[in-house]
Parts: structure tokens; sequence; C-alpha cells
């Protein structure tokens, strides 16, 4: 089989990396988590103290990264990040950094790189509209705020942080509000891309609608 090319994209909290890492299992593609490299430049820029406006300080330490995804995480330089690049402080920090757009050029020559000539499902904010432009699939995935909100609640409890639900609410507002309207690549959903809004989904069946919708196109197309 060729290889192929899944783009999901979305806006914090729709669900995205757990449903694209379950797609990515099923068609037996590798999973690239877009916003794992954009979290990752933001923890190093918090500590080693950097200005987060210093964009071309930013880009050479964006250059001189070597990202690997792995099923559990990302690693950079060979360091293996999980949970600290999650946490509520890295979030804000990521969503400044990728406004910056030097950062983005660099980070997005990197995720073509990764993607390279096997199949893979990638997940981000601009995967259908500018890194993958010819992505096979492109699924826009959303989801009602208050659903979001409550996601985001649900996985930062797990890895042990106790956000309140109203200040998660202005970050994931601030966050929207970034992606939205950053100069470059803002999110948005590619024309060709398949909206799913996920609010009264459950997880299997956003999998199972994606593989479906997967079937479908690439039967077509074959
Ligand atoms: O997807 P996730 O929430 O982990 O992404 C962290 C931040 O990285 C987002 O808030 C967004 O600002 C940025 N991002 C981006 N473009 C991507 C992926 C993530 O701007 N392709």
């Amino acid at each position: 089989m060729l290889p192929i090319q899944v783009a999901i994209d979305g806006p914090a909290g729709a669900g995205k990396s757990t449903v694209a890492k379950l797609v990515a299992k099923q068609l037996g593609a590798k999973y690239i988590d877009t916003g794992a490299m954009y979290r990752a430049v933001g923890w190093l820029v918090l500590n080693e103290h950097i200005d987060p406006s210093d964009e071309e300080r930013i880009v050479h330490l964006a250059e001189s990264l070597r990202f690997s995804l792995t099923d559990s995480g990302i690693q950079v330089n060979g360091y293996h990040l999980t949970n600290e690049i999650r946490m509520e402080k890295v979030s804000a920090i990521a969503s400044a950094i990728a406004t910056l757009g030097g950062v983005r050029e660099v980070l997005v020559d990197k995720q073509r790189q990764l993607a390279g000539e096997q199949s893979v499902v990638m997940d981000g904010r601009d995967v259908g509209t500018h890194v993958l432009p010819n992505a096979n699939i492109k699924i826009f995935l959303t989801a009602s705020i208050d659903k979001r909100v409550e996601r985001r609640y649900h996985e930062l409890k797990k890895k042990g942080e106790s956000p309140s639900l109203e200040s998660l609410r202005k970050e994931v507002i601030r966050r929207d509000h970034n992606d939205k309207n950053r100069q470059f690549a803002p999110l948005c959903r590619a024309a060709d891309a398949i909206l799913l809004d996920t609010t009264e989904m459950t997880t299997k069946q956003v999998v199972n609608q994606i593989i479906q919708l997967c079937r479908t196109k690439l039967g077509g197309e074959e």
C-alpha cells in the first residue's frame, strides 16, 4: 500500500491527540504530535529563562533540536519529555512562541522531515492547511468550549495538576485566540477538511468514524 497522510487539526481540548494516536495504531501509521514540538521548545524557553519574544534566540534554539516522536511522548536531542510539557505554564508559553513566524518555519520543516515517506497521522493546528497540504484525509475536530475545558481539566488532574475550571476556561479561550489570530498559519479548517464535532461523541465513536472515512476515501482513490 502507498504511504498515506492523515491530518487532524482543531482547537485545544477537541480530543485530537487521543484520537490521532488510536487512528495511527489502527492504520499502522506513525503518529506525529506537532503540539509536543511547540511544547518542547516552550519548556526549554522556560527552563533556560529565555525571553519568549526573543525570536532570534528561540529560532536558533529550535534549529539545534533533534526531535523523535515515541508512543509515550517526545525525545528532544535524546532526552525524553512526557508530563513536564503538559503543564499549564508550558501550554501558555507554547502558545506564545507558536505565534513567531521564524519558529514555525523551523518546526514545520522538521515536521515534514519526520513525516518523510512513511504513512503518518499528524495532529496540530496547521497540518491540513500548511504542513501537509496534500494529505489524503483531513479532519477538523472541534467540540463546545465547555466540553473542551472539561477534557483538559480531567487530563491535567490525571497528571497531578489541580487547576480551577475558571482559570482553565480563560486559558483555553486565550490559546484559541492566539491560534486563530496569529499572522503565520493560523488555526482554520482547510477547505477540503471534514468537520467533526466531538461534543457528544465518545473517543471510540470518533476513531471509528475517522477510520471509516479513511477506508471510503482511500478505497475511492485506488
Ligand atoms: O496541541 P497542543 O495543545 O499540545 O499544542 C500546544 C500549543 O502549540 C497550542 O496551543 C498551539 O498554540 C501550538 N501549536 C501550533 N501549531 C501546531 C501545533 C500546536 O501552533 N501545529
